[in-house]
């Protein structure tokens, strides 16, 4: 661990340090590490892909509704529909909740 003079008031300080504890002035860039990141990412891309499912979900059965006079067949897609989307969306709260919680306590920290 070395030492390092801090660029605003000179005192020399930690260079594991993120702020200077003699002047309060940010001496680098907290991180986020190796999980920290991969965290982050997987949250991204899920909702990125959850959203994109669901639009698929609504096309398709909507889709499937539109295209037949068949009010069983268009009954029936609706009910899928209803239950791939209730489904899809619940499925969505809990992993982004879960992953949300990784995501904050792999947060970098100050
Ligand atoms: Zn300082």
């Amino acid at each position: 661990m070395a030492m390092i003079p801090c660029k605003e008031c000179g005192k020399e300080v930690s260079s594991e340090a993120f702020k200077c504890p003699n002047c309060g002035a940010r001496l680098r860039k907290a991180k986020r590490g190796f999980f920290g990141k991969i965290f982050k990412w997987s949250f991204v891309l899920f909702n990125l892909l959850m959203f994109l499912w669901v639009i698929y979900i609504v096309v398709f059965y909507g889709d499937g509704v539109v295209s037949t006079n068949d009010g069983m067949e268009q009954a029936a897609n609706v009910v899928a529909g209803t239950i791939w989307l209730s489904g899809s969306i619940t499925t969505w709260v809990i992993v982004d909740v879960i992953l949300g919680i990784f995501v904050l306590l792999t947060r970098p920290k100050e």
